[in-house]
């Protein structure tokens, strides 16, 4: 299996540093971490970024306070269609999108898979669907438009499951290879995931999503966080307590596995760049060319 990491998104918070904990300046830099996977079956997704219809419109598909606080910069290049398309693919051969919640800078280029199976926790579908997100965010964060347009739906439930690395409610996905995995981890949302991967030479990555948002967060000697980020992960989370016995079990996965298993989250512009191995601004054709 062959595995790409793709930005399909980049927000620019204003408080630089405060956010990213890097940029000189008053914007910071955020990314929507996406993983392409060929596999056996097909082209495989997880989770989408931006779409072209949130590029095109994003005052009918996004929230003003979303659009005011994360700044996100809607490139239509950015997609991942247009980054599936630029590796030589056709849209169409993207067979699955597991997406680990239905947030709008996670579920935003849905539709622009319609031959795509679409992998997701039962549960986050139903609150999603409700938009039971918090009291404030709820009706921000979820936008049902982009997801009304998927009728293939695979609705996974949280609890019961299989063992992994000491995680006890880990999950095969259906017509997916057992190399790819759900791994729940509520508390940013009611039915958040990561999704774990195993690469050809037998080591794990384990895509943790929104669980944590910085890289310090995660395997440093003092965990640390910059104050944007606490911030933005209190102000999204719903289940406080959940969230924070996930990330102290991812931390004890890193401590314990670390050699096995290289976790990730979503929007931290370092682990992105250290993974695809180029700038979170280049797109993946430049790469592939000098490979
Ligand atoms: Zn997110």
């Amino acid at each position: 299996m062959r595995i790409h990491h793709l930005n399909c998104g980049t927000c620019c918070p204003v408080g630089g540093r405060a956010f990213d904990g890097r940029t000189d300046g008053l914007f910071g830099a955020l990314v929507c971490h996406c993983l392409l996977i060929e596999t056996d079956a097909g082209l495989v997704l997880v989770d989408t970024g931006f779409g072209t219809k949130d590029v095109e419109h994003p005052d009918r598909r996004l929230s003003r306070f979303f659009l005011g606080l994360n700044n996100p910069q809607l490139r239509s290049e950015e997609t991942a269609i247009a980054q599936v398309r630029i590796l030589g693919h056709d849209p169409r051969d993207v067979r699955h999108i597991v997406v680990t919640h239905l947030d709008f800078d996670h579920a935003g280029g849905l539709e622009d898979f319609p031959n795509a199976t679409v992998h997701v926790t039962a549960r986050e579908k139903e609150v999603a669907d409700q938009r039971q997100g918090g009291a404030f965010v709820g009706d921000k964060r979820y936008r049902p438009q982009q997801w009304n347009g998927v009728d293939d739906w695979r609705l996974y439930p949280l609890g019961g499951g299989d063992r992994w690395f000491g995680f006890d409610t880990v999950r095969s996905l259906e017509g997916l290879p057992p190399e790819i995995l759900l791994v729940p981890l509520p508390g940013h949302t009611w039915g958040h995931t990561g999704v774990a991967v195993r690469e050809d030479g037998g080591k794990w990555l384990l895509y943790a999503a929104d669980a944590y948002f910085y890289r310090g967060e995660i395997g440093g000697e003092h965990y640390a966080c910059t104050p944007g980020l606490r911030g933005y992960q209190r102000l999204m989370q719903v289940d406080a307590a959940s969230r924070l016995t996930n990330l102290e079990r991812l931390r004890q996965l890193q401590l314990e596995h670390g050699e096995e298993v290289r976790i990730f989250c979503a929007h931290d512009v370092v682990e992105y760049e250290l993974l695809a191995g180029r700038s979170y601004k280049a797109s993946p054709s430049r790469a592939q060319l000098s490979a």
